[in-house]
Formats: C-alpha cells, structure tokens, sequence
C-alpha cells in the first residue's frame, strides 16, 4: 500500500510537533508515531526550556556556559545562532498557549540549573515538558493540514537503494522519498513516500539498563538514518543523569531534577559528606558530567547502592509548591523529601550525538531533516547543558519548517519506489530469543560503555556486540516485522556507533571518560 504526503514527521515530540505546526503552512504534513502521541521524551521533561529573558543576563553569558559544558566541542556558530533565536520560539510558544510560571510580579519566575551562569530556565511547576507536549498535541490535532498516525513504527527510510542503486557511505548525492512505515494494529507495512522527510524520533536511553528515558527511546531514527549512509556524530557522548530516584525494579528511572540542587538541595555519601566540593569548587552545581562522575565514584570506594540528596533543610512549602511532581513521585514510595533523604544515582539521560545536521536541521542525505535529540547540531559539543536541548528542538524545527517550505514545490514523489517486500518473512520468531538479546545489549552498554570507560572494556563491548548483530540480522530477515525485532535492531546499531566513536577518541573529554586516556585529571 503506497502513501503519498509533502512532509513526513517521523516522531510525536516538541521537535516533530512544532515542525509539524509550522509546516502545515505550506503543505500536508503526515506525523507517524509509533506508539501514542504523547509516549514521548518530551513529555518527561521537568526542568525547563533556557533562553535569556530578563537581565542581568544576557546572550553572551547563555553562549559562555553552552560552550563551556561543549568543553571546547561545541560549534560557536551554532550556539550563538540557537541562543540569540530561543526567545522568539519560546514566544511561539506561549502564543501557542503553553503557560510558564510566573511570579507575583508578573515576570517569568525563572530557575537555575547546573552549569548555568544565571537564572535563564523557564517552567512550568516541575512539569514543562508535560506542558509543552499537551499544548502541542491540542493545535496538531485540530489541524486539518495535519493527520497522525499513531501506532505506527518507521522502519526504513527509501533512497536510491530501494530502486536497486547500490548506495555507499560515499555515495555522491543520496536522496531521501519517504518510510517504509509499519502499521502495527493492522500488521501491515505502508510505503510513505513524501516531499521531504523529518526524523524526530528521540534519544537512545534504553540502550542502557538504567535509563530516564521512556520505553520509545530506541534510537530508531539515528540508526534507519546509519543504515542509509547518512552521518552520523558525537555518538560517544551519552549524558548519564546524576541523580535518578534509586529503585532497581523501575524502569525508566524517575529523574530528580536538577533545579532542585539550583534551589539549594546538596549531596552527600552514605557517611553524610557534603562530597562534591571534592570534585568541583562549585560543588551540587558544577555541571552533570562532573557530578554523574563524582558520584559513580563515591559509589565504587565504598561499595555503595546509591549516594543521597537531601532537601530536609529547605522551606517544605516552598519545595512543595516547586517541586509537586518530585513530592508526590517519592511520597508514593514512602520517602516525604522534606524530611527524609533521597537515594540517587546517575541514569543515561541525553544523547548529545545523532545526524549530522546543518543549520536548517539537514542531514548530509538530501530531502531528509533531523531534529531535537535524533540530531547532531553542534549545539551541545561534548556535553550538553541542562535545559537547552527543549530550546534546540524547537529552534530546528522552526529552521527546518521555513527552509524546506521554500523548497517544496521542486521536489517531486518518487513513484518506482516498490512496496515492501514480505519474503522470506513468515513466522513471528519467538520472544525470547528477543527479550534475552535486548537485555545482554544493556548489560554490554551498562557494564562496559557506561560512565567510566577503558580501552579493554570498549573492546570487549565490540567483540559481544558483534556476535549480538550477526544473530538479530539473520533473525530479522527470516522473521514477521514486530516493534519488538526491529528496536532490538536499532538498539544494537546504537550500541556499535557508540563504542566505534568511543573507541576512536583516545583522550577524556566531555561526557567520553577512559581511564586509559585521562587527558584531564578530573578527580
Ligand atoms: C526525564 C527527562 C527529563 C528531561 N528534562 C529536560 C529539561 O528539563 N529540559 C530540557 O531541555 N530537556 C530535558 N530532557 C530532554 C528532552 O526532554 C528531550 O531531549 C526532548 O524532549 C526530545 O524531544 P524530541 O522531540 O527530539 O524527542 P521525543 O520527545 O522523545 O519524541 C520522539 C518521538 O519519536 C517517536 N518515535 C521513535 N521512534 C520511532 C519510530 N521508529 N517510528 C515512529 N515514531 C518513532 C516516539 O514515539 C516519540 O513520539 C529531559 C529528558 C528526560 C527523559
């Protein structure tokens, strides 16, 4: 069955959402999802969405702290371009009708977080990304320019291989016409062919064993994106959250967010040790991949499950009122964080890497955008800092909204592009051979290319996951498509473009930390 759209918005988040809204001004725009439309990364953020709003902060300050977290990776244009563009979309934002908190003064009540120079984040409660996700559901959904498809899962996106061009990593002029997009309530696959192709579909979080992130997390689009020789980059930069809610049977980890340390709540060890002045002079504040370090090694000297935060000192109403989502998360599990600790530990969180793109969000196959955490912009360098990946996403989408609706009208379908092809494929392989290859991934992410690296594990990690990549290939081939094979697939490329990247940069920087290669002496 052939499908025919100008834009096709892989992905349901602030990043395919808002390309979508801006989009429909100039064509129809189809959104595929793969499952409901607000199962998203978006709808997990707390914290909040950075842009300079009010002095004494200015620009400069916002371009300072983005290039310090990057730690000398970051592309300066870029970062000027996002900070100088991100209140003009967080006022397309509450045109949209997004509310952020305000004070009694009726100016934004804004927050600071790690590695923020100045109070610059704007929020709603601890529930922004909730906030902005139903905002956006509510236009798109009342957009006659825009219909979704929930449920459905992008598999393959069509270039020149589909028509039977043998297409290389140094192919001159790959194209991209659209998704082969499965239909998982009807067990079908649709060809998707379209104008112009956006890939939105997220981070890679599940690609670890302890993660922030929801289920949908699989980093489908990055890989669809390597499996059709598009570049991919800065991969090996995963951010390990700090401080997720310590409770081994949840999944994904309930993330404390870091403005509560912005409102004056300290770590401490299980001796009771303010430690983080140890590792950075400023200290519960210093940016994440210090304090994710910090406390990973706090927990292997002694041996520790968890380090704690502690809050008790803090205005319980205020931190009530601040902080609801936090309060009544933890209160459900017994622990009231006005007066009793918090067992943390650091989660995978954010994938500062994905595609390659330019400063319109397009990627190095023409036809074919990617946006918010799927891309690689140059904004966040080697670490990303807090708060500024919403403001990324919505930039981008802004970009990539304005610079393909002037190219729309030149580019045409590409019919001879055949239907799937279901040979070979008969019988649903069973479960388990699944379940059991998603677990040894994480554990092989976990275990060897988690916050601390070395040469050995990295190499390791390789010779594992390669045998992991030879059986779900020859399982994929021979087996019905399912969601389950194909993020099991995707999961496994992630996991190789990671420990590849990581492998390459013989140095430590970033959020990429080799014992082997300890350039600086963090610690
Ligand atoms: C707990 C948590 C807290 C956070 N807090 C903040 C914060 O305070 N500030 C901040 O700036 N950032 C924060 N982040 C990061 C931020 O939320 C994400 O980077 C951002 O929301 C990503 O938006 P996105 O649109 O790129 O992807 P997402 O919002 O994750 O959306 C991805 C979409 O793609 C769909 N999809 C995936 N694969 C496929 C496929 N194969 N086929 C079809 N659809 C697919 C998914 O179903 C989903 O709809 C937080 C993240 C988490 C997890």
């Amino acid at each position: 069955m052939k499908k025919r759209t100008d834009f096709l918005v892989l992905g349901s988040g602030i990043a395919g959402l808002t390309f979508a809204l801006k989009a429909s001004k100039f064509g129809k725009v189809t959104v595929v999802t793969k499952a409901n439309i607000d199962d998203t990364n978006t709808r997990y953020a707390q914290g909040g969405i950075a842009a300079v709003f009010s002095e004494p902060d200015n620009f400069e300050k916002h371009i300072h702290d983005t290039l310090v977290a990057g730690a000398g990776c970051c592309d300066e244009a870029v970062v000027r371009m996002v900070v100088s563009e991100a209140p003009d979309r967080i006022k397309d934002l509450i045109d949209l009708g997004v509310s952020f908190d305000k004070r009694d003064d009726g100016t934004y009540d804004l927050a600071r977080e790690g590695g923020h120079s100045e109070y610059r984040i704007l929020h709603h409660k601890d529930r922004t990304g909730e906030a902005i996700q139903n905002t956006l559901m509510k236009r798109v959904k009342k957009n006659p320019n825009i219909e979704i498809f929930e449920h459905h899962f992008a598999i393959e996106l069509l270039t020149q291989h589909h028509l039977g061009e043998v297409v290389k990593r140094n192919y001159p002029d790959i194209k991209c016409f659209g998704a082969y997009v499965a239909d998982l309530i009807n067990q079908r696959v649709i060809t998707i062919l379209s104008r112009v192709t956006i890939v939105a579909t997220g981070g890679i979080g599940n690609v670890y064993l302890t993660t922030t992130n929801p289920e949908i997390a699989t980093g489908d689009g990055i890989a669809m994106v390597y499996r059709a020789k598009g570049t991919i980059e800065n991969m090996e930069f995963v951010q390990f959250h700090p401080t997720s809610l310590y409770d081994p049977n949840a999944r994904p980890s309930f993330l404390i967010t870091e403005a509560l340390r912005g409102f004056g709540a300290s770590l401490k060890n299980m001796s009771g040790e303010k430690f983080m002045k140890r590792y950075d002079s400023r200290g519960s504040l210093a940016p994440r991949d210090i304090v994710a370090r910090a406390i990973d090694n706090e927990m292997k000297i002694w041996g520790d499950d968890h380090v704690w935060l502690d809050c008790t000192h803090l205005d319980p109403v205020a931190l009530k009122d601040h902080f609801p989502n936090v309060y009544e998360h933890c209160l459900a599990r017994g622990i009231d964080i006005t007066k009793d600790l918090i067992p943390v530990v650091p989660a995978a969180h954010y994938s500062c890497g994905g595609i390659k793109v330019d400063m319109d969000g397009q990627s190095n196959i023409d036809r074919l955008y990617a946006l918010g955490e799927a891309s690689s912009t140059g904004l966040h360098g080697a670490n990303r800092l807090a708060s500024n990946s919403l403001i990324e996403a919505a930039v981008y989408a802004h970009r990539a909204a304005m610079h393909t609706g002037k190219r729309l009208k030149e580019l045409t379908f590409e019919e001879p592009i055949p239907d799937w092809d279901y040979k070979g494929t008969t019988h649903l392989e069973e479960m388990v051979l699944i379940t059991q290859s998603l677990k040894e991934v994480q554990m092989i992410m976990s275990n060897y290319v988690g916050i601390v690296r070395s040469d050995l594990r990295l190499e390791r990690a390789m010779v594992r996951l390669e045998i992991l990549y030879e059986e779900t290939e020859s399982l994929y081939k021979r087996s019905l498509i399912s969601k389950k094979i194909c993020e099991v697939r995707n999961l496994i490329n992630i996991g190789y473009i990671i420990i590849k990247l990581a492998k390459k940069r013989h140095e430590s920087i970033g959020l990429h930390y080799s014992i082997d290669h300890p350039k600086k002496n963090i610690f």
